[in-house]
């Protein structure tokens, strides 16, 4: 039987530590889901809404690439953000090289 409640650091070029864990049982206590993405209505999360400049937006698309939820569609060639699924990371924002994605404190 493997061994599990150990884990292991490791470092790359530039120094940087990451932790890499064994199995779940070495994993610090986290928020895990029971259902898919699907059924998870990860909008409820958010306390920062992404909104897109339309006049600043330029299609390039990253911000659909690059959204962890998928919440990001296209229609017309244009980015969509879906408010049921957009958890309001700030990652559309973060890659948006045309700061064409303004974050707004959510109102609920
Ligand atoms: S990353 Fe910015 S410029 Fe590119 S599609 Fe998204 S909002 Fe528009
Ligand atoms: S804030 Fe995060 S979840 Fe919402 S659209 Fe942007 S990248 Fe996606």
């Amino acid at each position: 039987m493997k061994k599990s409640g150990s884990k292991r650091k490791k470092s790359n070029k530039k120094g940087i530590k990451t932790i890499i864990f064994k199995g779940h049982k070495d994993m610090p206590p986290c928020a895990i889901s029971f259902a898919n993405t699907m059924y998870n209505k990860t909008g409820k999360w958010r306390s920062i809404k992404p909104v897109i400049l339309k006049e600043k937006c330029t299609s390039c698309l990253l911000c659909w690439k690059f959204c962890p939820e998928a919440c990001v569609s296209i229609k017309n060639k244009r980015p969509v953000i879906d408010y049921e699924y957009c958890k309001g990371c700030g990652i559309c924002q973060e890659v948006c090289v045309k700061g064409a994605v303004l974050l707004e404190e959510e109102k609920k």
